[in-house]
């Protein structure tokens, strides 16, 4: 009786833990099955994007094509598989795509880049972790020949009207000139101070439709002329001098600093550079109220090897609120508009440009009513150089 009893309890423990190793393998043939299905989504949504991507391990071996890439590329995944990066050269056009991502694969973010004549991508590259444990670099290509086509359109458009307007402003601008120097004949004060006024307009117009076909230059990418070594003071000097009459005019006090300090030479295309530390001392006087000050200098930062240029004014200063769009096109601060009712708002964004281009810095401080003090620099000779090579490479 005991071992039938005994017997009884063991079918039912037998059950029992068949019950449960089926449970169990039914749970992980589900987990399974999940595990597959999202696996399959995954790499469904990855052949399916419409961007190019490629994974690079942290030995920068590619573990990862997908079919836009494969398309882009023009290459099939399992030729590039395992491969490294460098070893990618014998494909030519990688090339492009090494260069910009460099050996160690450099984090990078929307970076244009010409695969072919006619197709024009962004690269962006983002560092991969799981768990805090880096696993490798994702990039990821995306198509912008459209976008840039469109673009250059819409220059071309621009520049060519900006050039139909020049003509017949420049027509004008020798008019005017011929009539107050009395050409054809005597002018009364009246006449003279009509025509004065129709000079500055017509001189304005002028600079707007100039900075216009600059900042069309920016955009196709020519804008910066030749780079020659030279010395920044006499750019800065010959600058300020222009602005004479206006600064006596407002009696506004001008001190500047570091003309004759003997600083090094830069690298630089002067008449650009001319136009940006105008375009930001211009905006002192025009924003700087009558009986202000103006401090203007010029250092050599030994230890970053570059000359940094100040022009500090205590005038009207930019509303905290617009401070970031400052450098952006057209961007016109709401207590400058009243003061100069003809401004662009492209100063800035051409003067970042060239700053940039020089592989220089742009910022600045400012608080409203209190003053605005803008800083740029420009890399000496022998840092210009560090920074053609690290873009070379
Ligand atoms: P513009 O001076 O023709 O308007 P900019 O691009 O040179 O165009 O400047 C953009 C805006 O930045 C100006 O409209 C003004 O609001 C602000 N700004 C620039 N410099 C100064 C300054 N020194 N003081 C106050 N505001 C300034």
């Amino acid at each position: 009786m005991w071992e039938e009893n005994q017997e009884n309890q063991n079918n039912i423990n037998e059950e029992k833990s068949n019950k449960y190793l089926k449970n169990l393998l039914d749970e992980l043939e589900k987990t399974k099955k999940e595990i597959e299905e999202e696996r399959d989504r995954t790499n469904a949504i990855i052949s399916n994007l419409v961007d190019g991507i490629l994974f690079f391990d942290e030995k920068k071996n590619i573990s990862l094509v997908n079919p836009k890439a494969e398309e882009i590329l023009e290459i099939k995944a399992e030729d590039v598989l395992n491969k490294n990066i460098l070893e990618l050269t014998k494909f030519p056009i990688f090339l492009p795509l090494i260069d910009v991502l460099g050996a160690e694969i450099r984090t990078l973010f929307r970076k244009e880049i010409k695969l072919k004549e006619n197709l024009i991508f962004e690269i962006s590259s983002v560092p991969l972790s799981i768990n805090q444990k880096r696993i490798g670099n994702l990039a990821v290509l995306h198509d912008i020949t459209r976008e840039k086509l469109i673009e250059k359109l819409k220059n071309e458009f621009v520049s060519l009207s900006a050039h139909q307007l020049r003509t017949p402003l420049s027509a004008i601008k020798w008019i005017i000139e011929s009539l107050l120097n009395e050409e054809a004949g005597k002018i009364t004060e009246e006449q003279k101070e009509l025509l004065i006024k129709a000079k500055i307009s017509n001189n304005r117009m002028i600079k707007l439709i100039d900075d216009l076909l600059d900042v069309t230059k920016i955009e196709e990418g020519r804008y910066i002329g030749e780079m020659t070594l030279t010395n920044l003071e006499p750019i800065v000097e010959s600058s300020i001098d222009t602005y004479k009459e206006e600064i006596k005019r407002k009696k506004i006090r001008l001190e500047v600093k570091g003309l004759s300090d003997n600083l090094p030479k830069v690298m630089a295309d002067v008449e650009k550079i001319k136009i940006a530390f105008q375009n930001i001392f211009d905006n002192a006087v025009k924003y700087t109220k009558e009986g202000g000050k103006i401090f203007v200098s010029l250092n050599y930062d030994e230890k970053n090897k570059e000359i940094l240029i100040q022009v500090k004014d205590t005038g009207i200063g930019i509303p905290k609120n617009q401070q970031e769009r400052i450098f952006t096109k057209f961007f016109r601060g709401s207590n400058a508009t009243p003061i100069d009712t003809e401004g662009s708002g492209l100063g800035l964004f051409l003067t970042k440009n060239i700053i940039e281009a020089h592989y220089g810095k742009i910022w600045f401080e400012s608080e409203e009513n209190k003053g605005t003090t803008f800083y740029f620099t420009l890399p000496v000779k022998e840092s210009y150089a560090e920074y053609i090579t690290k873009e070379f490479y």
